[in-house]
């Protein structure tokens, strides 16, 4: 239900939207164009492949965000009173648009077992790694690692998402002086557009798992997939994406 891959320095890399695999059972209940789970998180295991080589810690699903969304709470309390958001078994695409045909969404009871089955091995191996970890090191950073269509989703938003948002739950999840670093190392390059803690603060995973008067941090990267794909044909685009990791190595540096 999840793989971890286990490193040997205090970050953990948690990729909750990382996979885009739905059961023909449950496909078949969906609209066509959900099928192919397009509020997936595209390629981001690729992207972070280069800190797995230094030796950090990552996390990746088995299923898609359709399937259960490992970044909202079990409870399914919104993330964003008051604003569009999706939920935690989402009946709503990011355009809006309804991911089950009409009568086939799932049922409490089903959404409990989705819970159990899917969303528990995830949350207790994000738990385990960050303790063990901290065990080690005295200290660990989750990070979160996002990625999202970065315009027309007015349902979401309005106008073009920034290429780099980082979220800390307007700076509860993180140090003062990590939030200050990694802006430092945003401010100082012009390539990419940024913010922190604008649309998007930080999911649940990353509000959650923090406890930083102990050394434990959390930070979300939710980045504009135009940043490293060629998006109409949802590829991987390495020479885009060889230039935005090298922003992405130099934030992780600075965490650690
Ligand atoms: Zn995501």
């Amino acid at each position: 239900m999840a793989q971890l891959i286990q490193g040997s320095i205090p970050l953990l890399i948690s990729l909750p939207h990382n996979s885009s695999f739905i059961p023909e059972s449950l496909q078949e209940r969906m609209q066509t164009s959900a099928r192919s789970a397009p509020d997936t998180d595209w390629f981001v295991d690729q992207l972070y492949a280069f800190a797995q080589e230094w030796g950090a810690s990552i996390l990746t699903p088995s299923y898609s965000r359709y399937v259960v969304d490992l970044n909202r709470p079990r409870d399914d309390t919104s993330l964003y009173p008051g604003q569009n958001t999706t939920g935690l078994c989402p009946t709503t695409q990011f355009d809006g648009s309804p991911v089950y045909l009409e009568g086939r969404e799932p049922t409490l009871d089903e959404i409990k077992l989705r819970v159990e089955q899917y969303w528990e091995p995830y949350h207790q191996a994000l738990q385990d790694e960050l303790d063990r970890l901290h065990q080690e090191f005295g200290r660990v950073v989750l990070w979160e690692g996002h990625s999202i269509k970065g315009e027309n989703l007015p349902y979401l938003f309005d106008g073009v998402l920034p290429d780099l948002n980082i979220g800390t739950a307007d700076g509860t999840t993180c140090l003062p002086h990590t939030q200050q670093a990694l802006t430092d190392v945003l401010a100082a390059q012009d390539e990419f557009s940024w913010v922190v803690n604008g649309r998007f603060k930080g999911g649940y995973n990353t509000r959650h798992y923090n406890d930083p008067a102990h050394n434990r941090e959390a930070i979300q990267l939710e980045m504009a997939q135009r940043t490293y794909m060629d998006e109409p044909r949802r590829a991987f685009d390495h020479d885009k994406a060889g230039k935005v990791q090298l922003l992405m190595a130099s934030l992780l540096q600075t965490v650690l």
